[in-house]
């Protein structure tokens, strides 16, 4: 295991920012830390990095516990949000800094500087000045000097939210590649979940400083654990339920369901996901409504439904939308639908 963290909590003053904090990161594992903003994410990489020590709770890089020591100390890359080049050094210069700091002799710092400005895809680049760059070039230098250490793991901390679309994926897939090229573990911190999706081999969930999920993308997108994590991940549809007599069956819109496990509580929500919707047919759980409103995406339709409950529901229809008003059936599968007994 890379990185271990257990039970971290801080606060700063009186606010608390994290509490009870685990997760793992594997060797070569690309984990994404993804959560909204202020929930927490960059605490946990400066209790990571080592520039705050944590209330409580303990740090651990390759099975040391380095929850005390310096940044200095640990195997640790960090590229950070705001650019961070020193601007009057060179682009080489910048990323053999931290080599040189760390006492590397000069021909290995300047292999190490061809090396990773290659992997970096800026072999030309050792003589330019920062401020010669455009955007995306210099999170690329700062990408080559963080791995250019060959750290124990490379922390990157919403590296790519201050670029346009487009930029931001073409580095997304640079960011995969060089990945896979060099096999560093990575903590990668998001608060995009399609992002996050995209590039991550596993993601930890953040909300309000604590671990809300940990699990695969798609396994965490198709069975949230837990509502936030159903509505974070993704566009989420809830109906209340019932369950009276049997626990073992719930009630939606007059309509029966039956569940594998007895139900705790005597009203749980359910949840799905609009493509699991099909207007207009039944399924094995049939629900029916009124059309509300009919929305063109271009690859397909948004038809928003009113139930009898007065609850809404987003369902996608590829072609021939039901016009506003009319009364539609909605078709569900039970496996698309998760249970939240809360
Ligand atoms: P963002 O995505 O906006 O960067 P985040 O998820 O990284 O947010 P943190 O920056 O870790 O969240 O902040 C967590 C909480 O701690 C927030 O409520 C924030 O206001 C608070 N906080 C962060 N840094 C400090 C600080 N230096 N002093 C006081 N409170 C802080």
């Amino acid at each position: 295991m890379t990185l271990d963290i257990e039970g971290l909590a801080h606060h700063y003053g009186r606010e608390r920012a994290l509490d009870d904090v685990s997760f793992s990161v594997d060797d070569g594992e690309l984990v994404a830390l993804l959560g909204p903003s202020g929930c927490g994410k960059t605490t946990i990489v400066q209790a990571i990095a080592g520039h705050i020590t944590p209330t409580a709770g303990t740090v651990s890089l390759r099975g040391e516990r380095v929850t005390d020591q310096p940044p200095e100390a640990r195997g640790v890359g960090v590229v950070f949000q705001e650019p961070t080049l020193y601007p009057h050094l060179t682009v080489a210069e910048n990323v053999a800094y931290g080599l040189k700091a760390r006492g590397m002799p000069a021909d290995e710092r300047q292999r190490r500087v061809d090396a990773y400005l290659s992997l970096v895809d800026l072999p030309e680049a050792h003589g330019s000045m920062p401020a010669q760059l455009s955007g995306g070039q210099r999170r690329r230098v700062e990408l080559a000097r963080a791995l250019a250490p060959e750290p124990d793991i490379l922390l990157l901390d919403e590296p790519l939210s201050a670029l346009d679309a487009t930029l931001r994926r073409r580095l997304q897939d640079e960011i995969s590649r060089i990945q896979a090229e060099t096999g560093v573990t990575t903590l990668f911190v998001t608060h995009d979940q399609q992002e996050a999706m995209s590039l991550a081999d596993r993601l930890v969930v953040i909300h309000e400083g604590a671990v809300a999920a940990v699990g695969e993308p798609r396994s965490l997108y198709q069975s949230p654990p837990n509502r936030f994590v159903g509505s974070f991940l993704g566009r989420s549809n809830t109906l209340a339920a019932s369950v009276d007599g049997d626990a073992s069956v719930l009630t939606v819109d007059g309509t029966r369901i039956e569940c594998a496990e007895p139900l705790t509580s005597t009203e749980p929500v359910v949840h799905f996901r609009p493509e699991a919707v099909t207007v207009g047919s039944t399924g094995e759980i049939t629900l029916s409504g009124t059309v509300r409103s009919v929305s063109d995406r271009g690859s397909h339709y948004d038809i928003e439904v009113e139930l009898s409950t007065g609850e809404r529901l987003v369902g996608t229809c590829q072609r021939a939308p039901p016009a506003v008003d009319e009364q539609v059936s909605v078709g569900l599968r039970r496996r698309d639908l998760v249970v939240f007994d809360e």
